[in-house]
């Protein structure tokens, strides 16, 4: 396994939409390795979601898992995603990503989903996800429509340098919950 390099703002390959895989390309070795270190480069980087254009492939696959005091996400292999909003509750809550280093911001997302997708044995696979997995998920599915979360932020003031973030706005967040 490899740790890759992650494509970060500004490289068109994160505004680009990702193609979704025939379950016959889905079964190569060069996509199972990529599966592989898309799950390495995650953990290395401390991410809880990567997407494949993430790490400069175009192509409809992201990996998730988290165990955090926000959520635990078990290790998740989601490729062509498609992504259904049920109720109509939105959560504000901050979100960083591996592609804008350094910042986080606040981000309205939908609380509840359906998931349908394929596993990366080609299985078809099918859940609901609440709250910050449904985060997590709503952002991992940005990247293959070639949205980042700064896209999502109704008000950029909250956008900070991560050092910042922490001095200034972590105290207020954890009153807050
Ligand atoms: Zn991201």
């Amino acid at each position: 396994m490899s740790i890759l390099k992650v494509s970060r703002l500004g490289h068109p390959v994160l505004r680009m939409e990702a193609q979704r895989l025939s379950p016959q390309k889905l079964g190569t070795p060069e996509i199972q390795k990529l599966i592989d270190d898309m799950m390495e480069t995650m953990v290395e980087y401390y991410g809880v979601g990567l997407a494949a254009p993430q790490v400069h492939e175009s192509l409809a696959i992201a990996v998730l898992e988290s165990h955090g005091p926000r959520g635990d996400i078990p290790m998740t292999v989601l490729v062509n995603p498609d992504v259904t909003i049920l109720g109509e509750e939105q959560i504000e809550d901050w979100e960083g990503c591996l592609s804008v280093p350094d910042f986080r911001g606040r981000v309205p997302r939908w609380n509840k989903l359906r998931v349908d997708a394929l596993d990366r044995k080609g299985n078809r696979i099918q859940f609901t996800a609440e709250g910050f997995s449904a985060r997590v998920i709503q952002h991992e599915f940005d990247h293959l429509k070639g949205k980042v979360y700064l896209d999502r932020m109704p008000d950029l003031k909250t956008l900070s340098h991560f050092a910042e973030f922490q001095r200034y706005w972590l105290p207020q967040a954890k009153e807050n919950s």
